[in-house]
């Protein structure tokens, strides 16, 4: 480990010296003034453009994000910090997570270990690294022993991302096992079962950011259901045991193949539609197609900030249209999981849809993602999931 003051210092403009001080942890690669010559994924000592100290990061050759910072006390030794913060990370989730055993472990920036997720899928634990610094050799082992050794799952597996790893400029690499031999169990949340397969499915196999929502919604949902972008079945498995019919709908046949075997797994009957949901919805809302409860959870819309405007006009169509087929009394479940669409942005949308769809709706909840995906409240990007419930009145 090299002495803290052998460390590359990099400099960053008044512009990234405001950011790290409002509390952000990024600064982007146009405010770093000076970098030649430091190493790729380096832990670096960050300064203002005298030199003064600022605290001390990881860098990323290039990814817009060059710098994210990981402390303002010297790191004398990484690896110990990492076991460190990896050990704060698991006794957060002793603390707040309940009724499952699916959850996520590490949460990047907000639990102070940038590049780094982990979730927990009972005894699977799934990893990701998205940055030069966390897929260097020494880090990546430092990660997956204080894993194994806190948490003793039967297996690591780890799921790459073939386009986080281009942005990195890192050697691809593929998705598989780096610890025991398993790679399937199957999971709990809220009392209903799901089938994981660590080497299938897409992102991490499960949207768990959702699982106070699936709960929350169930607590409203009644009569006849639409789940509309289902995936394998997160929120429709959930409603199955208050409503009398329940059906999903997605484009993708794998993920309501796995939907069906956790309907199977759970002993519910759920009817489940392959289908566009644009489309779907645009023709049962006119075609006399009735609702007491509609979850609607599409992808994210709006990627990029420049997208905020088709975002909210995609969503204000899905809106719109599930409002007017839910009946008097019906709840409506809506989501939006793009960053760039602000928790704002999202009710006046839904504002703007139910005075078009000539309903009032009442607000009941206006949530955000599972408390194990924690928010920093200076770090916005890390805020991203929005799940309004709320009660069609007239
Ligand atoms: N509600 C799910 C997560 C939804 S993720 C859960 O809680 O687990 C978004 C889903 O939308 C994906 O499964 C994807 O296949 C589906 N999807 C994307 N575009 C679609 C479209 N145009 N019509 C229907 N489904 C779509």
């Amino acid at each position: 480990m090299l002495p803290v003051a052998s460390l590359p210092k990099i400099a960053v403009s008044a512009r990234g010296v405001a950011r790290l001080k409002s509390g952000h942890v990024w600064v982007y690669r146009s405010d770093v003034t000076s970098a030649d010559g430091i190493p790729a994924g380096s832990l670096v000592a960050v300064t203002d453009p005298r030199g003064k100290a600022l605290g001390f990061a990881l860098y990323s050759s290039s990814s817009q994000i060059a710098i994210r910072m990981l402390s303002h006390e010297p790191v004398a030794d990484l690896a110990a910090l990492m076991r460190q913060r990896i050990a704060a990370a698991i006794a957060y989730r002793k603390s707040i997570v309940r009724d499952t055993d699916a959850y996520r472990v590490i949460f990047s920036e907000a639990d102070f270990l940038p590049g780094l997720i982990v979730d927990r899928y009972r005894d699977i634990l799934s990893l990701q690294i998205l940055t030069q610094a966390t897929d260097a050799d020494a880090v990546r082992e430092t990660v997956i022993s204080e894993l194994i050794r806190q948490h003793s799952p039967a297996a690591v597996v780890e799921r790459i991302d073939p386009r986080v790893r281009a942005l990195e400029t890192l050697p691809p690499r593929a998705s598989g096992l780096v610890f025991g031999d398993k790679s399937a169990t199957t999971f709990t949340m809220n009392g209903v079962r799901f089938h994981y397969d660590a080497l299938e499915g897409q992102k991490t196999g499960a949207f768990l950011d959702q699982r106070e929502n699936y709960a929350a919604a169930a607590q409203y949902a009644h009569g006849e259901a639409l789940d509309v972008f289902c995936y394998q079945g997160g929120f429709a498995l959930h409603l199955a045991g208050a409503c009398q019919k329940v059906t999903g709908v997605d484009s993708s046949r794998q993920a309501l193949e796995v939907a069906d075997q956790n309907a199977t797994l759970n002993k519910r009957d759920i009817e489940w539609i392959e289908g566009n949901a644009f489309d779907l919805l645009k023709d049962y809302s006119s075609s006399d197609h009735h609702y007491d409860t509609i979850v609607l959870d599409p992808p994210a819309f709006g990627k990029t900030k420049r997208d905020l405007d088709s975002a909210l006009h995609g969503y204000k169509e899905l809106n719109l249209r599930a409002l007017k087929m839910l009946r008097q009394g019906g709840i409506l479940v809506t989501c939006s999981c793009s960053y760039h669409v602000g928790q704002g942005h999202f009710v006046e949308m839904l504002a703007s849809a139910a005075v078009d769809a000539h309903r009032t709706l009442r607000i009941i909840e206006v949530r955000g993602q599972a408390k194990d995906h924690p928010v920093l409240l200076n770090v916005p990007e890390t805020a991203y999931l929005k799940c309004v419930i709320s009660l069609v009145t007239r």
